[in-house]
Parts: C-alpha cells; sequence; structure tokens
C-alpha cells in the first residue's frame, strides 16, 4: 500500500488575493521555514472521491459470520512506517504507563463498551460518568439560515434539491440501542432567530469624511412578508413521530446528498421569496425626510407565548433621549445639533444601525434555552455570549471547534470571490461547564487506536463500515482499511455497527484514545512532568514585596498542583531557582534538614549543578520546601543588585528537565530588561517615534534570534514557559515573549506592580495558572475531507514542518486558529470534515490522543454560504491574521488591507444575494451584520491603532494575548460588556442588560461596569445619587471615592452585594483577573475609559461606529462601480 502520497506543492489560490494578502505574511508566527518538509501524509489529495454517504453497502447484507471475530482477511496489515506523528519512532508495543503514573485498567482489547457492566475498555476521564443513553432530547434543527432571509437569495438561488425535514437524518434523541428516542415537534418557542433580512441603509451621500449623512426612509410601514416558499423549509408535522417506531437509518452522519437543514414552520414570517419592496428592508429608505424619527423595527420575532417583541430593533428603533445628557454626540460633532428648520440636520441615527447589544440579546432569547445538539451536518451554533448546553451527537462541541462558516463554497473560485476566510478556531482542551461530558477515554488495545491506513486519520463517526463490517472505507482519503480483528462488529440492517452507540469514537465528535508507546519519544512512555519555579531575586523584586509574596503563596499553591482524575495526589514534580545575575539552585531532598544552595555564576554555558535532589514530590519534601520557600526572601533582603539574566533562566530550566527525562513549565517572574552579561541579552530599543513608519513592525519582532532557537529547543523538550512580567519601564516583550509564545504558554504582565493594588490579581492569576488543565508535549494535526486542507495556523505554538502544529504545552484556554483553502472541489453532498488529533502527555504523564471532529455543508449557492457564517469566529480569525501582519508590514498596510477585504466580503454579499436596490443602500447579510462595527474596533485596537498612552510593551503583549484567544475572548476585548449597575435588579441573580459602547448611552446619574476580558472599569457619574455612592463605596460623596480602589469594599447592603456579586460572576468567567479601576466622570482616568467606549471616535483617530459604517458603505460602493 501506497502511503506516501506526494504532498501538494501548488498553493490552492494561485494568485495574490487583493487587500487580502497584500501584505507578505511570515509563515507562522513569524518563523521562516526553509525547506521545511512537506508533508507525507495522504490526507489532503487522496485521489479517491469524496465522502460517500453511509448507506448500507450490499456486503452487508451477507450472513455475517458465526463467531465475533471477522473473516479472515488477506493484506491486513498495518502500513509499515507509518505510524502516528512520524517524529516518534516505532518500536515495540507495550502497555501501561511508568510505576510512578497511576494505573490504567486495559481491559481485553475485543470486548466491548457496555454502559454499567465491567470491566470497561473506555476509562473515563476525571469523573465516572457513564456512556450511556442520555435522556431523550428534543429535536434540534436549528440554523441560522433558517432564520434569515437574505434581499432577493429565495429568488435568486435555487433552491436545494430534498430540503425539508423528512429527508434530513434524524438526530437521535438517545444513545441506547433500543430505538427510544423521542422527537419533539419543532415548536415556535424553539425556533431559530428570526430576524430580519437585509437592512437597508439610503445612505445618499456617503458623507466619508466630512460629509454629511441625509438620513431618509420610509417610515412607519410594517414590512410585508411572504411565506416562505414550500422549498425552503416543510414544517414539524412532517416529522414524523418515532416513538415506538423503529429508529431511522443513518444516524449521526452527515446528511444526506442535497439536504439541508430547513426552516421553521411556514408560519414564521422569516422569509422573503422575492425581492422584498423597499418597505421591507429594515432600516432608512428614501422618503421624506424625518431626521431622528425612525420606522417601527422589522417584525423580526414571531409572536410567541410569553416571550415579549423586541422593541428595541437593531435597525430603525428610535431610542429614548438620554436624561442627563445633553451633550452632542462626542465622536461625530457634525451631527450633533438637534433636528431643527431648515436645513435639516443630517445625522445618521446610531439606533438605525446594527446593534451589537439587539444581536447578542436575540441570540439569547432564541437559543439559549435549548442545548445545541450536534447531530446535524453543518449547524452554526448559537453564538458565544449566549449560554446553553452541548449535546455531542457526532460533530464536536463548539467549545472545542467554531468556524468562520458552517457550509464553506465548493470551489476555489466562489471561495476568492466572496473573500470570506474559511477559517476553524480550535480550542483543544476546553473547559466544559459540569452539566456537560468530558470526551471519553478510548482504549484500543496493544495495537493503538484504529485508523485509515492512508491519511491516518482516527476512527470517527464519519467512516464508513462495508463489506460487512470487515473493512471501513476513509471519510477523509477514501482508502480502504482492514478492521482489525479485535475491533470487528457487525453491521445491522442499516449498515451501521451494531457496537455503534457503546463506542464513543462511533457515536460522538469529540474523545480521547488511549495513546501506546508508539507515540511516545523515543519509545519510551513519559515521566509524570515537572513544574519550575524560577524567582527574580533582584533590587526591584525584592523591595517591592513581590519575592516574599511569591514564597508565601507557593508554599500552599503547591498542594493544587494538577491531579489526574481521581489520584490522591499530583505526579507532579517540583523545583526552585531565584536568580539575578546569577542562578541558584536548591537541593530541596526529603532526607535534608536544610535545603541547599548552590550558586552558577557562568551563566554563558549553563548547566544544572545537581540532579539527585531538585526535582521533589511535594508531599515527600514538604519541610524542605517550606523552609526554603521561608529563606529565599530573607537571603535576598539587602540585594543591591538589580541586573537580572534572561535566557539563562530558561536554559537552566531546559537543562532540568531534560536531566529529568521529563516534560514540564517553567514559572518565570521576571523584573526587569536582561542587561547583565549574558547569552540573551538585551537593549533598550524602544522607540515611539518609529510608530506609523514602515520600521513599526521592528517593534514586534524579537531584537535578536537567539530566543527563536531557544524556544525552538524547549519545544523538543516538552519545556513550556509561563512568563510573569513585574516591569517599571520598557523590558522588550516582543523579545522575551518570544519562547513562552512559542512554547505554548502564557504572558502575564503586571506594570508598576504594586503590592497592595495587584498582589491580588496576581495571585488570582497565578493560582489559576498553576492549577489549569494542561497537557504537555503535544502535537496537533488538522486532517481534512479531500478538496480543502489546512494552510495556516495562529496561535502559541512551534511548527517544523507545515501540518504540525507542537507546543511543550497546551492548557485549556489557548487557542489554536487554523485556515483552510481549498485544493480541488467540494461537492454538496460529501461536505467537508475536519477532524483534530491532539497527542498529548496528561499531567500524571498519560499519553493521550485527543479527537474532535466536524462536518460541515457545501454549496453552490453565495448565498448559502452567507447564512451559515459566524461573525465573532470571523472578527477572531481576521484580528489574528492582522495581528500577525505587523510583524511584516507597515500598520498602515494591515488596516488598509483588513478595510478592504471586508468590503469585498461585503461586496460580493451586495452583488450576488442582495436584491436589487439602489447603490445608496447599505445592505449587510444578516449573520453579517455587526462585522463593520467589529472590524472597527479590531482596527482602532491598541495593535492597529495606538493612543499615546499605550507602550510598546503592551501592544506587543496584546499582540500575543489576542493570537491565543477564543471567540469569547475576541468578542469581549475588541467590543467591552458595559453593563449599567444601577439598572441591576439587586433581587435577582442575572445580569442588568448590557448597553451599547458609547458615551452618549451614559447618564451622569448613574454606575456602570464595563469589561473586557482584561480590566473592569466602574464609571460613576457626577449626579450619581448620594446613596448609592454610600452604599456601594463606603464614603459619603462622589469627591471622596478613591480612584486607588482595587477592589471594592465589601459592605452590608443589598447593591454593594449585587455589584460584587457581578464583578465575581465576570471574573469567573475569565481566564485571567481582570483588573478593576475606579472612573469618575470628568476625572483624568476617564480618558482611559473613553478608550473602550469603542462605538465612539477614539483619542488615537480612530472612526466612530457612524463614520465606519458610512466608510465601508463608500467602500463597498466603489467596488461595486
Ligand atoms: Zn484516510
Amino acid at each position: 500500500m501506497s502511503v506516501n502520497q506526494q504532498a501538494h506543492t501548488g498553493p490552492p489560490y494561485g494568485q495574490p488575493q487583493p487587500g487580502y494578502q497584500g501584505y507578505q505574511q511570515p509563515a507562522y508566527g513569524g518563523q521562516s521555514l526553509p525547506g521545511a518538509p512537506q508533508s507525507q501524509y495522504g490526507a489532503y489529495n487522496g485521489p479517491m472521491p469524496g465522502y460517500q454517504q453511509p448507506v448500507p453497502p450490499q456486503g452487508s447484507l451477507r450472513a455475517p459470520p458465526t463467531s465475533g471475530a471477522p473473516p479472515p482477511v488477506s493484506g491486513a496489515s498495518h502500513p509499515s512506517g507509518h505510524v502516528a506523528y512520524s517524529q516518534f519512532e516505532h518500536g515495540d508495543v507495550q502497555n501501561g504507563i511508568p510505576a510512578s503514573a497511576a494505573p490504567v485498567q486495559r481491559p481485553p482489547a475485543s470486548q466491548p463498551f457496555l454502559p454499567g457492566s465491567a470491566p470497561t475498555p473506555v476509562s473515563q476521564i476525571s469523573t465516572f460518568q457513564q456512556y450511556g443513553p442520555p435522556p431523550a432530547s428534543v429535536q434540534q434543527l436549528r440554523n441560522h439560515m433558517a432564520g434569515m432571509t437574505i434581499g432577493c437569495t429565495a429568488a435568486s438561488a435555487p433552491p436545494p434539491a430534498g430540503l425539508g425535514y423528512a429527508s434530513v437524518p434524524p438526530v437521535s434523541g438517545s444513545f441506547s440501542a433500543t430505538g427510544s428516542g423521542l422527537y419533539t415537534p419543532y415548536s415556535a418557542s424553539q425556533g431559530p432567530p428570526l430576524t430580519s433580512v437585509s437592512q437597508g441603509l439610503p445612505l445618499v451621500q456617503p458623507p466619508f469624511p466630512g460629509q454629511t449623512i441625509s438620513t431618509q426612509r420610509l417610515p412607519t410601514q410594517v414590512p410585508g412578508f411572504t411565506p416562505p416558499p414550500p422549498s425552503t423549509g416543510v414544517g414539524p408535522s412532517s416529522y414524523p413521530p418515532t416513538t415506538g417506531a423503529p429508529r431511522p437509518p443513518a444516524m449521526p452522519g452527515p446528511p444526506l446528498p442535497g439536504q439541508t437543514v430547513a426552516g421553521p414552520p411556514s408560519s414564521q414570517p422569516n422569509h422573503v421569496s422575492s425581492p422584498p419592496p423597499p418597505s421591507t428592508m429594515a432600516g432608512l429608505h428614501p422618503g421624506p425626510p424625518m431626521s431622528g424619527l425612525h420606522g417601527p423595527p422589522p417584525p423580526n420575532h414571531p409572536p410567541q407565548p410569553g416571550y415579549q417583541m423586541q422593541q428595541n430593533g437593531s435597525f430603525g428603533q428610535m431610542r429614548g433621549p438620554q436624561p442627563n445628557y445633553g451633550g452632542a454626540y462626542p465622536g461625530a460633532p457634525n451631527y450633533g445639533s438637534p433636528p431643527g428648520p431648515p436645513p435639516p440636520p443630517k445625522r445618521l441615527d446610531p439606533d438605525s444601525i446594527p446593534s451589537p447589544i439587539q444581536v447578542i440579546e436575540d441570540d439569547r432569547n432564541n437559543r439559549g434555552s435549548e442545548p445545541f445538539v450536534t447531530g446535524v451536518r453543518g449547524q452554526v451554533p448559537p453564538l458565544v455570549t449566549t449560554n446553553f448546553l452541548v449535546k455531542d451527537q457526532g460533530n464536536a462541541s463548539p467549545r472545542y471547534i467554531r468556524c468562520t462558516s458552517y457550509n464553506i463554497p465548493c470551489t476555489s473560485d466562489m471561495a476568492k470571490q466572496s473573500q470570506v476566510p474559511l477559517a476553524a478556531v480550535i480550542k483543544p482542551l476546553a473547559t466544559l461547564p459540569p452539566e456537560e461530558t468530558l470526551p471519553y477515554l478510548v482504549d484500543h488495545g496493544e495495537s493503538g487506536p484504529v485508523r485509515c491506513n492512508r491519511c491516518k486519520a482516527y476512527m470517527c463517526p464519519f467512516m464508513q463500515f462495508i463489506e460487512g463490517g470487515r473493512r471501513f472505507q476513509c471519510c477523509f482519503c477514501s482508502c480502504v482499511t482492514e478492521v482489525p480483528p479485535h475491533y470487528f462488529q457487525h453491521l445491522d440492517h442499516t449498515g451501521k455497527r451494531v457496537d455503534f452507540y457503546d463506542r464513543p469514537e462511533l457515536s460522538l465528535g469529540s474523545y480521547e484514545f488511549l495513546a501506546t508507546v508508539d507515540y511516545c519519544k523515543n519509545n519510551k512512555f513519559p515521566s509524570p512532568p515537572a513544574f519550575i519555579f524560577m524567582i527574580d531575586v533582584s533590587y526591584n523584586a525584592v523591595k517591592s514585596g513581590l519575592v516574599r509574596l511569591i514564597c508565601e503563596e507557593l508554599k500552599s499553591l503547591l498542594d493544587y498542583l494538577p491531579r489526574e482524575g481521581n489520584m490522591e495526589e499530583s505526579a507532579i514534580r517540583v523545583g526552585f531557582v531565584t536568580y539575578n545575575k546569577v542562578l541558584h539552585f536548591y537541593n530541596v531532598k526529603s532526607s535534608l534538614a536544610q535545603p541547599q544552595m548552590m550558586v552558577v555564576s557562568d551563566v554563558a554555558d549553563m548547566f544544572v549543578p545537581l540532579l539527585d535532589g531538585f526535582l521533589v514530590n511535594v508531599n515527600e519534601s514538604r519541610t524542605v520546601i517550606a523552609s526554603l520557600l521561608d529563606q529565599i526572601p530573607e537571603m535576598f533582603a539587602d540585594t543591591r543588585e538589580t541586573e537580572t539574566v534572561f535566557a539563562p533562566v530558561i536554559q537552566a530550566g531546559l537543562e532540568a528537565l531534560k536531566a529529568a527525562d521529563c516534560a514540564g513549565k517553567l514559572f518565570i517572574f521576571h523584573t526587569s530588561l536582561p542587561i547583565a552579561e549574558a547569552p540573551g541579552k538585551l537593549k533598550n530599543r524602544d522607540d515611539r517615534k518609529l510608530i506609523n513608519t514602515d520600521k513599526e513592525k521592528t517593534l514586534f519582532q524579537p531584537q535578536t534570534s537567539f530566543y527563536n532557537n531557544l524556544a525552538k529547543d524547549c519545544v523538543a523538550q516538552g519545556c513550556c514557559v509561563d512568563l510573569f512580567l513585574f516591569p517599571n519601564q520598557y523590558l522588550d516583550v516582543a523579545t522575551l515573549g518570544v519562547v513562552p509564545y512559542q512554547t505554548g504558554g502564557s504572558i502575564y504582565k503586571y506594570a508598576y506592580f504594586q503590592l497592595e493594588t495587584d498582589q491580588y490579581r496576581f495571585l488570582n492569576d497565578l493560582r489559576k495558572d498553576v492549577q489549569k488543565e494542561v497537557g504537555f508535549d503535544a502535537v496537533m494535526r488538522v486532517r481534512t475531507s479531500t478538496g480543502i486542507r489546512a494552510t495556516d495556523f495562529f496561535g502559541a505554538f512551534y511548527m517544523s514542518n507545515t501540518t504540525d502544529v507542537e507546543m511543550a504545552g497546551l492548557d485549556c484556554d489557548k487557542t489554536i486558529t487554523v485556515e483552510f483553502k481549498h485544493d480541488d472541489k467540494l461537492s454538496e453532498d460529501s461536505g467537508a470534515l475536519l477532524q483534530c488529533a491532539l497527542l498529548y502527555t496528561s499531567c500524571a504523564g498519560q499519553r493521550r490522543l485527543r479527537i474532535h471532529n466536524l462536518s460541515l455543508n457545501c454549496c453552490t449557492q453565495l448565498a448559502d454560504l452567507y447564512r451559515n457564517c459566524e461573525t465573532d469566529t470571523l472578527i477572531n480569525y481576521l484580528a489574528k491574521h492582522a495581528y500577525r501582519g505587523v510583524l511584516s508590514s507597515p500598520v498602515k498596510t494591515v488596516r488598509d488591507a483588513l478595510i478592504n477585504q471586508c468590503a469585498q466580503i461585503l461586496a460580493c454579499y451586495r452583488k450576488n444575494c442582495a436584491s436589487p436596490s439602489s447603490a445608496g443602500q447599505l445592505i449587510l447579510p444578516e449573520c453579517m451584520k455587526l462585522l463593520p462595527v467589529y472590524l472597527n474596533c479590531v482596527l482602532k485596537s491598541d495593535v492597529l491603532q495606538p493612543g499615546p498612552e499605550v507602550t510598546t510593551d503592551d501592544r506587543a503583549y496584546i499582540r500575543q494575548l489576542v493570537t491565543s484567544m477564543d471567540v469569547a475572548e475576541t468578542n469581549v476585548f475588541f467590543y467591552p460588556r458595559l453593563l449599567p449597575l444601577t439598572k441591576a435588579d439587586v433581587d435577582s441573580d442575572s445580569l442588568p442588560a448590557a448597553i451599547r459602547n458609547s458615551e452618549e448611552r451614559l447618564s451622569k446619574g448613574d454606575i456602570y461596569l464595563l469589561e473586557n476580558g482584561l480590566n473592569i472599569f466602574v464609571w460613576v457619574g457626577v449626579n450619581v445619587q448620594q446613596s448609592l455612592i454610600q452604599n456601594l463605596f463606603g464614603v459619603s460623596s462622589f469627591s471622596q471615592i478613591s480612584n486607588a480602589l482595587s477592589t471594592l469594599p465589601v459592605l452590608e447592603n443589598p447593591f454593594s452585594k449585587k455589584v460584587r456579586s457581578i464583578v465575581d460572576t465576570l471574573q469567573g468567567q475569565r481566564s485571567r483577573y481582570m483588573k478593576l479601576i475606579i472612573v469618575k466622570q470628568e476625572d483624568k482616568l476617564e480618558m482611559l475609559f473613553k478608550h473602550f467606549l469603542v462605538e465612539d471616535k477614539s483619542l488615537s483617530g480612530g472612526a466612530s461606529y457612524v463614520d465606519f459604517l458610512c466608510h465601508m458603505h463608500k467602500e463597498i460602493r466603489q467596488l461595486l462601480s
């Protein structure tokens, strides 16, 4: 069998795309890949046709063999020399893990998993969830598509064949093999978001820049709706009740050819089947000039019991006057004057343009109440801002993978035309809410996980068993592979294995395999990892109290190291180093009465002066460690040493892990630019004059390649670096961050660290960081079905070839964004499949593979693409792409490219999907209607358009942070959440309804909270009632509120409790502890706060939302003309 397929060499997109790749992008996070080996796997270019639908083959009708074993098969062999992840040698198969780790039960390989029976080959991770029938769930077939109508789409795009529920492969409500799944009819209350359609913005005179906007509209007409054409949706009544009936065939696989998840019942007026009359265009229309007066919102919600019609619609709704806030719209002085006699004022009302708050609210109302069931291909999940539960029925949860679009163009021409990037944001070790089931651990026995012979894809729900179950055809490359004897199982009359529901890898989107020794470095099961704490003890660190704080904290924190499942104690060993210009190693062997210090002053050639006693078990060495942590602050209390080294510290940790032959993490606490004579010595090269010049990019680049090479060595050893920085001045985050960044680690920065105000935040971050779930020595590969392939990767990792993402450590908060491009045509029937496989070492030293599968739809009509996009994910990708672009291109070029790409996305929609209408109308696709506002936030972010208060280190820090963020984090980072605290219901657990990020939404009489994932601001208006101030701050007047507060005082009154509980809730939702900043209106700190009111014009020159929308409109019109 030929396994060495030639890798693709031709770029899928032959020509540079205008405005998109208009600037040079370094490969993978700035590393160049000269002569990088091509993939030797055939996953991406199998010559065979795409994935076939799981129709029972003829062979399955043959009488099965009478024994449990399959008929003898010839030629069944494992491919030689082609095991998982080729850097690991193939060797003898061994089972088990080293004695020091938790014993893993390995039952007979051929035994099927039966819920509740023992022994079981499915080991549970961490908890004892039974893999068994979940409660019957409500049939859920919701799709954004159902919720949106796009101008003329229904008329211009032929309806896909075979629409309707009846032909959709049923999503089982149950995992039991008895067919007891219940289908609940689709009811209006579960309906998809029924938002309106095209938004018309007749911006007759594009007012950007310096022009005025003519706001004209036809008011007051209620949009008329036409029932959806029969082909776009069959009501629930056509879905046969199946209680007691035989289970329909073909369960969780992709829908049958040509199927689309159909819309809601036809009574829901969400479709316009023909070019709508002007009155159906929500928003502004030519007509009598009625500035400031707006028609009713489109009826974008069906009347539903218990659901109040939203009247503050995303478009066209009049906003009430802002009490106590008479000022003009601050960002747009030209538009500020009130309506009056001639000439009528020309101003686009911010309430008439798409509102993020409204979109978030609508999605919450429409999709928050029912679980998201993953059984159907290409379903767009609820927004990240919506609380929802996920039921895995064959596709990975959106907590693990989110895509920019769930319906991808069949051809690269279409993809190029639309300019919609095809990307997946993957968080392989994401934390799940307690109600959801962790991935099951599957053991396929001594021969390891069952995989496709050719592309090495792992067994998954989309593999098709044929010939009575003796072989399976790969859903990624179509290669046919023999089923290993121990894995054989008979097929039922539908062609499905009879153990389908008993095997996570056949019925679920996400699961884990226990890896064999073949998947381990040097053919050896790994030792448990180690944590090394490396503390800067130079003058600043000691004087600020930081050293003492860290040592005190470690005494208790070491009892909370990550543990595997139910293990009593952590398998992780610990070690300690302190340093300034020299390094001090500590022997904390349990047999010692006192710790011993060993000083290494030759930092040019770092070595570890002791092997035995450096890395120890916390429990065994408890007394010696406690003694050390007591002594360290005393030993350096009188230090006068101000200089530090940095690279030798990492080298020391790396050498220690090498000597111990394990992976691990270095926790480095560092305060200053490393100017002492040593490898990796840096100079202060900060220069703000470079901003807005062609040399600005150098501020983001490391000043030496030394750290890139060090990072490479660290990744090879599985040495992950987490860096805690406490700078009082520039310390070159761009360079110091290279190793943390490329090893999959984290950077935390506490500028001007002060014990009183910052210790709580730092300690919370440290605790979270030390305790969080992390995998070591990780390698991730994303396989795709024929037609697309992963071409680009964004995140904190290292790549030594073009396909494998390597991370010394990968924690539960890190994401990797993967971009896909076409290398062939896709088909609507087959759809497209992704399989993300993460090989890693658990915190107890167990080698595992975590698999996530996701099936997407494919389309030949652009309208289908635009109906199934996810703007939050799109913004995540675009931000990461742009933030990498600044490494190699002037910031202005990057900004222009971003604007151009989005203009092209929207122009393509307008040209191909929207109804013909005057060029004066801006028409946005329903699921991209927030693209302009979010894009503007990215454009005016600190990395792309810094204000005067933003330091070079801040920008480098943010750039690296964003690159690892998930979609929820980028969402709130770019468009912060603004909550009116004084509107909070003190008797309820809920948060007050968020408001839009604009100064004109703030009232002088209220208190607001703004959070962006890194900071929480509490803004207090000058006219806030004295009693509220007293209740929240414990002082009697506005002037007595202190800016220096870093926490809210604990006061025994309902308002104080409520606000503190809101703050705690928000802190709990974020991976980092947010800094609390009190801002008084008209105080100097208010400038900082206003920076986050992202709908307004920014001080650094960023456009207001209104202005930017007009600008985008102009760009789109230029593209269309
Ligand atoms: Zn394959």
